[in-house]
């Protein structure tokens, strides 16, 4: 049989290597220069390729679609890759949060142990070189054809990634492919990414924050509280438990959102209250601005008493209990201003992407035309990070690359 992939990402060489195994003769397209330029970038140069963690903890992970991913996560599960990167000779170590990274920390080692396995099963690996639309006819995709020719095939793959980080090659071409047969691509957002506002945080860019509670709110109701860190950048707020939110925000109209940081998430009101008057009693002449450096970095007090108007030069015991109610509500409550999604481009993760309703969650099978396939991101899934997406990645390759 002869199958075809599109894209070497770690779903596409994944599905590659599967598909040879089960002994079919396999071509990869990548229009890259080289494979798995995402993956390269990815845990910061160290590709965090698995989560060390059992099934339902890792569904516990996924954003979208999770049902969707049951049949190829539980055939292929985060044991089975650590099995195979064994197996191929790539020593690997579990982190903090069960992150599983290379040992050598240099993602380029993972990504050389799927080429050698592709190279020694004999997958041909077209590189520099773009498909372009599918050759489809009763019913059924053919083959593809790319700006050198065509190529026929009795399995097509697509594996070609979302819409973010362009420039490493995902730039939406799986979207079209999938449109041209029929495919509904639901809207693609970020996730995983920074939250912008209107204007900016440029006097407080580059704080990082520890141990506070980053909240989302929708027309006043809750949908999202963590903590953990975070930290302002020039053009919002970026980190940790931000990345997790705008994943969870992400199908909400903007405008209906408020963002909330609660710089101290173990004391109440009433708590922090007594603490701040306990420090105000023992230096009463010292000015309201260098009175909070036990509780929060210099800048952000600042930043509070501009924002209340309250003049930071004064002596504390010349601030009212009304000022000083007002500073604990905004340390409990400090609202970010309009919030802004951020640029696509600037996600981690593409959310949305081929509906999973017109695919077959355990071959990845097209449903609505025959012998057409997907895997990875160009699904409408994506995870939090702690190396689940690469995972999904790997398990709908797999799904994807079996002969049945
Ligand atoms: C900065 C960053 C850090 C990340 N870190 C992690 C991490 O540590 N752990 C984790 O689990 N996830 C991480 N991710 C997410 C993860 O990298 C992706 O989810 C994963 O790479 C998706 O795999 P994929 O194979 O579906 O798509 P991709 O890796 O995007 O691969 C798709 C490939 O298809 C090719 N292609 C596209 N169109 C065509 C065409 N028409 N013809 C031929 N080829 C085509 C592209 O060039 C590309 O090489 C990170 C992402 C980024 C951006």
């Amino acid at each position: 049989m002869k199958v075809i992939v599109i894209g070497g990402g770690p779903a596409g060489m994944m599905a590659a290597i599967t598909a040879a195994q089960s002994g079919c003769d396999v071509t990869l397209i990548e229009k890259n220069e080289k494979l798995g330029k995402k993956m390269f970038i990815s845990g910061k140069g160290r590709c965090n390729f698995t989560n060390d963690c059992e099934v339902e903890e890792f569904f516990a992970n996924v954003v979208s679609n999770k049902k969707f991913l049951y049949g190829s996560l539980y055939s292929f599960t985060p044991y089975d890759t650590m099995r195979f990167f064994d197996e191929n000779g790539l020593k690997f170590k579990t982190e903090r949060g069960n992150r599983v990274f290379p040992l050598s920390d240099k993602s380029s080692d993972v990504i050389r142990t799927l080429e050698n396995k592709l190279r020694s099963l004999k997958v041909a690996i077209r590189l520099n070189e773009r498909v372009s639309s599918l050759i489809v006819f009763d019913g059924a995709c053919h083959g593809v054809k790319t700006e050198f020719g065509e190529y026929r095939a009795d399995k097509v793959i697509i594996a070609c990634g979302g819409v973010s980080y362009r420039l490493t090659g995902a730039c939406g071409d799986g979207y079209k492919l999938a449109q041209s047969v029929g495919h509904v691509v639901v809207q693609p957002v970020p996730a995983l990414a920074p939250i912008d506002t209107v204007y900016g945080y440029r006097r407080l860019a580059g704080l990082s924050l520890k141990n506070v509670v980053f909240k989302v709110l929708c027309n006043g109701k809750p949908i999202f509280e963590e903590f953990g860190e975070m930290l302002f950048t020039h053009e919002g707020v970026s980190g940790p438990i931000v990345l997790s939110a705008s994943s969870k925000i992400n199908r909400y109209p903007i405008e209906s959102l408020s963002a909330f940081i609660d710089f101290k998430p173990a004391l109440d009101k009433q708590q922090l209250d007594k603490r701040i008057l306990r420090d105000f009693t023992e230096n009463p002449s010292k000015q309201v601005r260098n009175s909070f450096d036990k509780l929060l970095p210099l800048r952000m007090i600042d930043e509070f008493l501009n924002k209340l108007s309250i003049d930071k030069y004064k002596s504390v015991s010349e601030l009212s209990r009304e000022e000083r109610l007002k500073i604990v509500d905004i340390m409990k409550d400090f609202p970010l201003d309009k919030l802004k999604f951020s640029s696509i481009d600037k996600a981690i993760v593409t959310a949305g992407g081929v509906n999973v309703k017109e695919v077959d969650p355990s071959t990845m099978q097209s449903k609505l035309c025959k012998n057409l396939y997907f895997a990875g991101e160009v699904l409408d899934v994506d995870a939090l990070t702690g190396g689940f997406n690469i995972q999904i990645a790997f398990s709908t390759g797999v799904a994807a690359g079996k002969v049945n």
